[in-house]
This record gives C-alpha cells, sequence and structure tokens, in this order.
C-alpha cells in the first residue's frame, strides 16, 4: 500500500516510506529533547516568591486586567457583549441612551445593569475594541478572590454607586496597605485612568456615575 502523500511537501520530491520512518523518529526524540532542555533549565534555576501583596507584581504595560468601565459614557448598545465570546457581559437598560455632544455623558435611558462574569471571562478584550463610545478597558489589576462562583460577577453599576470603575481585591479594602497598593488604589479613586473631559472634575464624574442610573432627558 502507498503511503498518502504528505500535502505540503512539493510533488516530485516525495521521501522513501522507511526514511520517512526513521525521520519521524528523529524529529519525535529531537523535540522531546528540546522540551526537557528548557525543562531541566528550569529545574535547576534559582526560585523567586515574589512578597505579594507586599510588594507589587510587575505587571506589563498592557496588562489586560479586571476591566474599568466609565458608566456615564456608556451608551448600553451592547457591542461589547455580543463581541464576547463566551457571552460573559450582562447589560439591562431602561430605554435608549446616547452621547451628549457637549459634555461627552450618555442620557437617555437608565443604566440598572452593567456586570462582568470573571469566571467565564479570559481577558481577551474583545470587548474593548468595538467599544463606540470608549468606556469599557482592560484594567491593570489581577486579583480577585471569593467563596462562590456568583462572587465572581463583578456588578459594575453597583460599584459606580461607590464612585468606583474597577473591582478591587479583598484585602485592599484594609486600613494599612502597602506603598504601591496605596497608591494604586489613589489613583482608582482619583480616575487617573479615565481620558476625557472629567478627568480634572472628580466630584463631577461621581454626580455623573450616580445619574447615569437614573432617567436622563435628551437634549
Ligand atoms: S475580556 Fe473577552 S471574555 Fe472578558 S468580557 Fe471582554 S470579550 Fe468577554
Ligand atoms: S460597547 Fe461600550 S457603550 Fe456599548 S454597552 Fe458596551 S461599554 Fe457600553
Amino acid at each position: 500500500m502507498v503511503a498518502p502523500r504528505n500535502p505540503i511537501e512539493p510533488a516530485g520530491r516525495r521521501r522513501q516510506p522507511v526514511r520517512e520512518y526513521f525521520h519521524d523518529i528523529y524529529q519525535t526524540v529531537r523535540t522531546i529533547l528540546i522540551g526537557m532542555r528548557i525543562t531541566l533549565k528550569y529545574c535547576f534555576a534559582k526560585t523567586i516568591t515574589v512578597q505579594y501583596p507586599d510588594v507589587a507584581p510587575a505587571l506589563q504595560p498592557r496588562y489586560r486586567g479586571f476591566h474599568f468601565y466609565e458608566i456615564e459614557k456608556c451608551i448600553a448598545c451592547d457591542l461589547c457583549a455580543k463581541a464576547c465570546p463566551v457571552d460573559c457581559i450582562y447589560i439591562e437598560k431602561t430605554g435608549p441612551r446616547k452621547i451628549d455632544k457637549e459634555t461627552n455623558i450618555a442620557v437617555g435611558g437608565a443604566m440598572t445593569r452593567y456586570a462582568i462574569d470573571y469566571a467565564k471571562c479570559m481577558f481577551c478584550a474583545l470587548c474593548c475594541d468595538p467599544c463606540p463610545t470608549d468606556c469599557i478597558h482592560m484594567g491593570n489589576i489581577h486579583d480577585m478572590s471569593g467563596y462562590t462562583r456568583k462572587d465572581m460577577i463583578v456588578e459594575f453599576t453597583e460599584l459606580a454607586k461607590a464612585g468606583l470603575q474597577t473591582p478591587q481585591p479583598l484585602w485592599m479594602q484594609k486600613e494599612h496597605l502597602p506603598d504601591w497598593a496605596a497608591e494604586k488604589k489613589e489613583a482608582w479613586e482619583e480616575f487617573e485612568f479615565s481620558h476625557d473631559k472629567l478627568t480634572q472634575q472628580n466630584d463631577r464624574r461621581r454626580e455623573e456615575m450616580v445619574k447615569a442610573m437614573v432617567e436622563q432627558k435628551k437634549k
């Protein structure tokens, strides 16, 4: 019986079956050795234990952590939810919303729910790109814990009522925090990761966040 031809080999260069047999053995041994070399390198490397949370984790600038969400700019268009490959974004509103061009704030129906189930989220960022008002972003924290799967659902509307745009790890609610965590918490509370007209007006932003959950007249 003639062995089927490898489709990626150019015509006229077919290997002999015996030669192909030994070539396959060679490739198998070679790839195992390459893998083992990498494994052995780590077996003898010096182990490093990062003393998190006392020491800040070394996250890259484009790290995709738990989202931060600017509710006052959200028009509840569902584009993020439709783009999500695992259907883990839940949005509820009382009516259509649109951006008021003067203020860059969304008006119309009330946002009654914006939630993400982090038991399902795979941090792919596909929800961020289609957002027409640039109000959902990948954040810069990797840490969240809970006792049940339900604890992994973050209700961003509830966070907004407390003037927050992103979930915070439980331990960050303690009084005495390591310096890096205190700085990060302050940056969140001062909306340093937002990039629009309200950035320098924190009180006004807090008001707009709460207003987003109440029906606003369209201009
Ligand atoms: S990061 Fe990916 S999986 Fe997570 S909510 Fe966005 S689209 Fe869905
Ligand atoms: S795509 Fe943006 S504006 Fe539309 S619902 Fe999602 S977060 Fe809100």
